[in-house]
């Protein structure tokens, strides 16, 4: 897997900054504060060569060496602390609801690092691209937290995905197989279903909803909340779900129950 780029840094660093009171922070501040937000793993953390640090730390240094901030206008170093600049507090509005999905949903290190990746190119190619939220799928009710867009999106992509996965006018947990519908009965259970985003899942503002469904269809999976938790559980390490089914069938007291 590849490494996390200092582009990859700007969104989440502009993000922290925003919440420090001087809107400004020194690169040893900064450091631990992103490690804390997006909590990398694997390469990015090897210790560099006769060096007391490690890669990660090494990229948000670079942002400072390489003039980062600077080349796209949206933040500026100044004796040392890094402060937000207009410009940066624009692209951060602009693309605040991408950045609260990659970091509500607890995503793989590498699918975060690409979502990031994603925001930060389509930024550079003008072209403005919008989030479905696995949260809003969850607590459906709670309507009012979010944004109606991406709530009436979401809810779609949730319908879809729901008619997609029903087989025989029931709908299975894809992990444990449990039915909602025979536990419950139809009349409480009947149609309940989460829905789980395996990667990040992201539409192009100019691209028509229906054909970015048939993607996001490949990266959502149905899931009884008991194994939707058991997923989330640790949420700097989500667990994928053919890890859970292999768990439930080897180490489980109980078989699936199909
Ligand atoms: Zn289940
Ligand atoms: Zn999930």
């Amino acid at each position: 897997m590849t490494r996390i780029t200092e582009k990859q840094l700007i969104l989440p660093s502009l993000f922290l900054m925003s919440l420090s009171k001087t809107k400004g922070l020194s690169t040893s501040e900064l450091i631990p504060k992103l490690r804390d937000l997006l909590n990398p793993s694997g390469e990015d953390l090897d210790i560099l060569k006769g060096r007391n640090d490690d890669k990660f730390s090494q990229k948000v240094r670079n942002l400072k060496a390489h003039n980062t901030f600077e080349r796209f206008g949206f933040a500026e170093y100044k004796s040392g602390i890094v402060h937000l600049a207009t410009k940066g507090e624009i692209y951060l509005q602009e693309n605040m609801d991408k950045l609260r999905y990659l970091l509500v949903n607890d995503f793989q290190w590498n699918d975060l690092k690409e979502g990031l990746g994603t925001i930060q190119k389509s930024s550079e190619e003008k072209r403005k691209i919008e989030v479905f939220d696995e949260t809003i799928m969850i607590q459906e009710g709670v309507k009012k937290l979010v944004e109606t867009k991406i709530y009436e999106r979401s809810s779609k992509l949730r319908k879809i995905a729901i008619e997609h996965y029903t087989k025989n006018d029931d709908i299975l947990c894809d992990a444990c197989k449990f039915s909602f519908n025979n536990f419950y009965g139809k009349q409480t259970g009947k149609g309940y279903i989460e829905i789980h985003h395996i990667k990040p899942i992201f539409k192009y503002q100019d691209e028509e909803l229906d054909k970015t469904i048939d993607t996001a269809l490949k990266n959502v999976v149905p899931l009884c909340s008991n194994c939707h938790r058991m997923i989330h559980r640790d949420w700097r390490n989500p667990l994928q779900v053919n890890y859970l089914i292999e768990q439930i069938n080897q180490n489980g007291i109980f078989n699936r129950m199909n």
